[in-house]
């Protein structure tokens, strides 16, 4: 999976695994960087090995050199894995790419792949499905495997509300839901199940830091180090908070700059037919979806920020036409 995996990339990559081991293989997950805490209740995460923890290093490069396939869940550029890329790129073993991004590289000699799918774990769904027939059995979709692509689709979609949904998703999750699970309780699980520390880093940045731009219908953060440090927010806090941004009247993109280890990381939402992925594209050294994109910066806050102001006009028309 991915650097700091969300539920997606963590519940489908779970949810893979445990297929595969009822099948009688022996799989092991691996995440370029460590979780939130919200996602730890995931079934099997407790077997999860995290590359930068120095404990799991060793055993991560073992695994990977010596596995027969190699499967690639919920990203499309070897550079989503930091470190790691290097080590899947000069592995010998076959990969198989499961992902729903945008313009992919070809590292891959299997590419399940599809840009309509609303989750890595809704192609896992599907996937499964093919494999075992319309009727997969309950030792197959048990609670814990429906669960971890539950809570992958749920984030993905928005919890339902992204343009992403379609009917294919909510007859996946219907079928999903038939094992019984409670989804209201993973909807909990991973969003009202926050330290108080996040609500009020929350409340300082929607009071303090939130600038609206109307001539753009645009809304943008900003975080120092400095910031971060005080209230003691480590890469989970500020997660989901550029979403925000797009709750303002009149607003079609958001973006939030966060300095962090001398470098700026930059995330985009955006809503209907403006192009975020483009503007990360062009300008930030990124890319993702449509309405959710990512970049980075090793310029300064300041220059990064002087500099996507400044570019902002060329988007203006674009802005300002969004249904
Ligand atoms: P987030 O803002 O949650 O970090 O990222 C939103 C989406 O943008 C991710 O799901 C991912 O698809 C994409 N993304 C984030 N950062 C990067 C990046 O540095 N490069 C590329 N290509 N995509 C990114
Ligand atoms: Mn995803």
């Amino acid at each position: 999976m991915h650097r700091d995996p969300d539920a997606d990339a963590l519940g489908s990559s779970l949810g893979w695994a445990s297929y595969l081991i009822k099948k009688g293989h022996d799989v092991t997950v691996i995440s370029p960087t460590d979780y939130t805490a919200n996602l730890r209740w995931l079934d099997g995460i407790d077997h999860v090995l995290v590359y930068e923890r120095s404990s799991d290093q060793g055993k991560c490069k073992k695994k990977i050199e010596l596995a027969d396939l190699i499967c690639c869940l919920d990203f499309s550029a070897l550079s989503r894995l930091k470190d790691l890329g290097k080590v899947v790129q000069e592995a010998a073993a076959i990969k198989l790419m499961i992902d729903h991004h945008l313009e992919p590289e070809h590292f891959a000699k299997w590419m399940i792949w599809d840009t309509n799918a609303a989750a890595t774990a809704q192609l896992v769904y599907a996937l499964i499905k093919e494999i075992e027939g319309d009727l997969p059995t309950r030792e197959i979709f048990d609670i814990p495997l429906a669960e971890s692509l539950y809570a992958g689709i749920m984030t993905d979609t928005g919890s339902f509300r992204h343009a992403n949904v379609t009917p294919d998703v909510h007859l996946a999750v219907a079928d999903l839901m038939l094992t019984g699970f409670d989804s209201s309780r993973v909807h909990r699980l991973i969003y009202d199940n926050a330290p108080l520390s996040r609500l009020q880093f929350l409340g300082y940045v929607l009071s303090q830091k939130l600038t609206v731009l109307p001539e753009f219908r645009t809304s943008y953060m900003v975080l120092t180090e400095a910031e971060l440090q005080k209230f003691n927010s480590s890469t989970g806090e500020t997660e989901g908070i550029v979403n925000y941004g797009l709750q303002v009247e009149n607003v079609v993109m958001s973006a939030m700059f966060i300095e962090r280890k001398g470098e700026v990381k930059i995330s985009f939402r955006s809503v209907g037919s403006f192009s975020v992925r483009d503007l990360a594209s062009s300008h930030f050294n990124g890319g993702g979806h449509k309405n959710a994109s990512g970049g980075r910066s090793e310029q300064s806050v300041n220059e990064t920020v002087a500099y996507f102001l400044s570019v902002l006009p060329q988007y203006q028309q674009a802005l300002l036409s969004v249904d």
